[in-house]
């Protein structure tokens, strides 16, 4: 079972959509809780596991840290949110750690701490634990967000037939270092929601093919990108595959109506990061797969993820 499976099974079983003060359960950047005073609570969970997010020593402790936090407010920005405050669970193992244990938690709470600073996010609480078991360290961040005043937050559901795909910034390579520098679009995603009626909107954690789908997938439409539009970062090369397969850009991928995405496109109010149109929304077609790209020679593929991995992985 994959993990888009997974987490639509965890929905379909412990789904809280049927509880009276959930607003938007399981399968988005983040939950929504209405309060009985009628505000709405923005709630969303990362982990970040040594081993599969990051490598220690080649990982320094404090830009693990930043990243663990970075991940967290990035998924806020996605929802056009803004985050309050933070809770971090953070486990090491007892047995590789010894000696250094103090210094290394010290250093990734150092991390999250000056970042959470930067966005005024307080440190609520949490808790540290060491484990018997030696695999290595793992930080959990919850956050605890809030809509932006006037602003409702945006889902990944929203996106019509006839929509744009748009982008932030530039895709592709972010090994090469933006992982654990990139700054998360919170500015930007609240700039783009008070400007403009954004119909859907995710950020790029696992690659654009992967989340693109998502936003498909959730608002029951199809999303065709055009590869020559593909805006690349200089650490992808020339190579557009990357920007689509690569992930942890932490950048926004959005869709509005045409005539607002023709205004983003001309004023650019995010610059100097750009905004590039990426894609169009479709009316579904059959049960495949529901992201198409257009190759830069014109030819279409329908885009079925794993072909598409074992296809391309071995370029
Ligand atoms: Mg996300």
């Amino acid at each position: 079972m994959n993990e888009v499976d997974f987490i639509q099974s965890l929905a379909a079983q412990h789904g809280a959509s049927k509880h009276p003060q959930v607003v938007l359960g399981i399968g988005d950047d983040a939950g929504i809780l209405r309060l009985r005073d009628s505000r709405d609570v923005v709630l969303t969970t990362d982990i970040l596991t040594e081993g599969v997010d990051f490598t220690f020593p080649e990982a320094d402790p404090f830009s693990v840290g930043r990243k663990a936090l970075a991940v967290n407010l990035s998924d806020m920005a996605a929802m056009a949110c803004r985050p309050v405050a933070a809770l971090v669970g953070l486990v090491i193992p007892q047995t590789i750690r010894e000696g250094g244990l103090a210094g290394i938690t010290e250093s990734i709470m150092e991390g999250i701490a000056t970042l959470a600073n930067t966005w005024s996010v307080a440190l609520l609480g949490g808790d540290t634990n060491s484990w018997a078991m030696p695999q290595g360290t793992v930080i959990s961040i919850t956050i605890v967000g809030e809509p932006f005043p006037g602003i409702r937050p945006v889902t990944r559901s929203g996106a019509k037939p006839g929509d744009i795909l748009l982008v932030t910034g530039t895709l592709g390579g972010s090994i090469y270092g933006k992982q654990f520098h990139f700054t998360p679009r919170l500015r930007e995603a609240e700039i783009l929601a008070r400007s403009t009626n954004i119909t859907a909107m995710i950020d790029l954690s696992d690659g654009l093919a992967k989340d693109a789908r998502h936003i498909a997938t959730a608002s029951d439409v199809q999303i065709q990108i055009d590869a020559a539009a593909l805006p690349l970062a200089a650490a992808a090369g020339h190579d557009w595959k990357r920007a689509l397969t690569d992930g942890e850009d932490f950048e926004l991928c959005f869709t509005c109506a045409p005539d607002a995405a023709a205004s983003l496109l001309q004023e650019q109010p995010l610059a100097p990061l750009l905004i590039t149109k990426i894609g169009k929304i479709e009316t579904k077609s059959g049960s495949g797969s529901p992201l198409h790209i257009k190759h830069p020679d014109g030819q279409v593929e329908q885009l079925n993820l794993s072909g598409y991995e074992h296809q391309w992985s071995e370029a």
